[in-house]
């Protein structure tokens, strides 16, 4: 699943292509995919809008439209996103395409079909999409240390799962909980009540680092986005914990070990993550 460097990506990349067209027409040979509101009412509405640009929440991106309206996409699982031109060969799993102003097509592909649409009329309350239950965005300055350790300090449950909770932090996902862990110098599996005020303040400093990180990796243009089908690439070379069980960790040559935690694999260095 891609998270929120991932996802940031695909905002950055697709928002110079979108913003100022207008949506001509919709085709969508899978209407289930649209969760809000009734996929007819969904159509009608975004017909005719004009794109004033993107943003993302979480793992959510967001497509402004004009008037104040936003059509909200999660990828979820295999989700993508693409502008092509409209002579393009529609690719299997297309379920959704808004035909643009300029020969061009916003298409949203999904082989697992997990992926959902919604539109957020302007002045409307967003109770659909989950976006209203998220925590803070990790680069918000809200996302201090006092706030991990309030939000997180009482739980007997692992500090990666607490991570994971998209209530607690907006945008994590397994793969970066894997790596500001390491970076933290924290075992997975550490219950967060066991964490100390230093660990809150280095995971505060390390979460947007590592994610920013994540994000410079993840860099395309719009070329390569295109090529790549809309497909996120993780860079491996700028992973060091996630995917990495047997290699040496960077730091103490120790092999990194993996555990499930959650349901979730996590990667980790036995001797410099400490369990508290
Ligand atoms: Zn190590």
């Amino acid at each position: 699943m891609p998270e929120l460097p991932e996802v940031e990506t695909v905002k950055r990349v697709l928002e110079p292509q979108l913003s100022g067209r207008v949506i001509t027409k919709v085709v969508c040979p899978r209407p289930e995919i649209i969760a809000h509101p009734h996929a007819e009412v969904f159509f009608k509405k975004v017909t005719g809008a004009k794109i004033t640009g993107m943003g993302r929440r979480g793992k959510f991106i967001l497509i402004n439209l004009e008037q104040g309206a936003t059509i909200i996409v999660h990828l979820r699982m295999t989700g993508q996103l693409v502008v092509t031109p409209a002579t393009q060969v529609e690719r299997k799993h297309t379920h959704i395409i808004f035909q643009l102003d300029n020969q061009e097509e916003l298409r949203f592909i999904d082989p697992r079909r997990f992926g959902r649409l919604w539109l957020q009329e302007a002045g409307e309350e967003d109770n659909f999409s989950g976006i209203s239950k998220l925590g803070p965005e990790p680069f918000a300055k809200q996302c201090n240390a006092a706030y991990l350790a309030q939000s997180m300090g009482h739980r007997q449950k692992a500090i990666k799962e607490c991570l994971l909770d998209q209530s607690i932090i907006a945008g994590i996902g397994n793969i970066y909980a894997d790596e500001i862990l390491f970076a933290a110098q924290i075992c997975p599996t550490t219950p967060a009540a066991s964490l100390t005020k230093k660990d809150w303040q280095n995971l505060a400093r390390i979460i947007p680092k590592i994610l920013k990180i994540g994000i410079e990796a993840d860099y395309m243009t719009k070329e390569e986005y295109l090529a790549a089908e809309g497909k996120w690439q993780h860079k491996m070379p700028v992973l060091k914990a996630y995917g990495h069980e047997h290699d040496p960790c960077p730091r103490c040559q120790t092999p990194l070990v993996r555990v499930v935690i959650a349901g979730r694999s996590s990667c980790y260095c036995p001797q410099c993550q400490h369990q508290k």
